[in-house]
């Protein structure tokens, strides 16, 4: 089934066809009629399955009647990278609509960004410290909003948005359309979309496991041994553009650095580098440039190359959530990836989780002189009743003995790692 059965205005089907899209993704099929009708939407979608469109798509279609010059939709992620892509996506879908796109983020001179939004506007893409920031300077108009996007409301939870976005929710008419779309559904971003959302249609696709056109391989391996493995895949795989990522901003720096001097063309991006560095490396690894990108969670969230083959986790995500994420940057859309991941013996706990959520699409690789029995990282990662942290230096959190009150926040396990290890928290993106 083709897109004309939505009846898009003739100037918004022009973007779908010069972008190439024959058929409508699942998520497009069953948000864009609903969202056309004004509906509120809660999307519970895996990253990769086009629901940047199926929102872009509605919103295009909307503002192409009444007045123009005035922010009418606005669309809040919680990366800088990601509210780039979905600019992008709106210059690309609305190419012949003379819409008029901006995007809000930190990092870069808030004065163009006035000046930007000094000139008429219709869709504004930010991230929410940035666009508090505008808020307070008084120089946003958020008064004629009439669709919010939150995007990847998940993450915005992770990294400690939510109460930032509450209060960017106060400045917005109370009358509008509200869209909201995570990966995964936590207890606070269902009290969010409750608190937010009036009467929304709940659509889920895939039912948040990672995607299923990726192939799923686990190499266990001596931490001192990752980065010569790491070359030996690279030397003996056919691959095209290569997303490797570590856990610390430093080991991404070091990693690239390592690969350049081993005759690879590796770019790094983390939260060290200036918005220019970001983009350079960001722009350099989409259009082929560099073949190896190392990178953080919180850098790559969001990134969307269509030519990435391989996801390599050099260090394993700190949960299964994450790993969905990572791995989401390959096999996007409709096209086929593959993920590796160094499995070292601290990380037998999400191994196990890991392995629950894959099912039957994963699977061990040895690799002759490099890796070890998969033994030993299945039978390690839990001694003496610590936890540790995956991947990590072997760090002890607290021990499982640890009565719950002084658990950080009285929460689980894995509430409480996740805390831990959030990104705010550690800086470590
Ligand atoms: P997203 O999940 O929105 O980040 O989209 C993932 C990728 O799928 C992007 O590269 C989109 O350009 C692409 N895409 C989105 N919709 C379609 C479609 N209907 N057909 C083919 N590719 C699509």
């Amino acid at each position: 089934m083709s897109f004309k059965k939505f009846q898009l205005n003739e100037k918004v089907l022009a973007g779908v066809t010069a972008a190439g899209y024959k058929k409508p993704t699942p998520i497009q099929d069953q948000s864009i009629a609903h969202i056309m009708d004004g509906r509120d939407v809660m999307g519970l979608a895996e990253t990769g399955t086009g629901k940047t469109a199926a929102f872009v798509l509605p919103i295009l279609q909307r503002l192409m009647q009444g007045q123009r010059g005035r922010i009418r939709a606005l669309i809040i992620a919680p990366t800088r990278e990601l509210s780039e892509q979905t600019h992008e996506a709106i210059l690309q879908l609305g190419l012949k609509t003379k819409l008029s796109s901006a995007t809000i983020y930190g990092g870069v001179s808030v004065v163009n960004q006035i000046n930007k939004l000094r000139s008429r506007v219709d869709i504004v893409s930010a991230c929410p410290g940035r666009l508090l920031d505008h808020i307070g300077r008084g120089t946003i108009d958020l008064s004629s909003v009439e669709v919010l996007v939150l995007d990847e409301a998940d993450h915005m939870f992770d990294m400690g948005f939510l109460p930032e976005v509450r209060k960017i929710v106060k400045h917005l008419p109370a009358h509008r359309q509200t869209l909201l779309f995570s990966a995964t559904m936590p207890s606070e971003i269902r009290s969010l979309a409750n608190d937010l959302l009036s009467d929304p249609v709940n659509i889920q696709i895939g039912n948040s496991a990672p995607v299923m056109t990726v192939s799923h391989k686990f190499y266990p391996v001596q931490t001192e041994q990752k980065t010569a493995l790491l070359k030996d895949i690279l030397k003996k795989t056919d691959t095209q553009s290569v997303l490797v990522f570590t856990r610390t901003k430093s080991r991404a720096k070091s990693l690239a650095e390592q690969l350049n001097r081993g005759g690879h063309n590796a770019t790094s991006l983390h939260g060290n580098l200036t918005q220019q560095k970001r983009k350079q490396s960001l722009d350099g690894f989409r259009d082929g440039r560099f073949e190896v990108m190392v990178a953080t969670d919180i850098a790559a969230r969001g990134i969307d190359v269509s030519r990435i083959s391989h996801v390599i986790n050099y260090d394993m995500p700190s949960t299964a959530e994450a790993y969905t994420h990572r791995i989401g940057r390959t096999g996007r859309a409709t096209k086929t990836g593959d993920a590796f991941t160094f499995i070292t013996g601290q990380d037998a706990e999400l191994l196990r989780s890991l392995k629950k959520l894959l099912g039957d699409k994963w699977q061990y690789q040895n690799v002759d002189g490099l890796t070890v029995s998969p033994s030993v990282c299945e039978s390690m990662g839990t001694r003496a009743g610590q936890l540790t942290r995956p991947g990590g230096n072997g760090r002890k959190l607290f021990s499982s003995r640890t009565p719950s009150a002084r658990r950080p926040q009285g929460r689980s396990f894995k509430d409480a790692d996740r805390i831990f290890w959030s990104p705010r928290a550690q800086q470590a993106v």
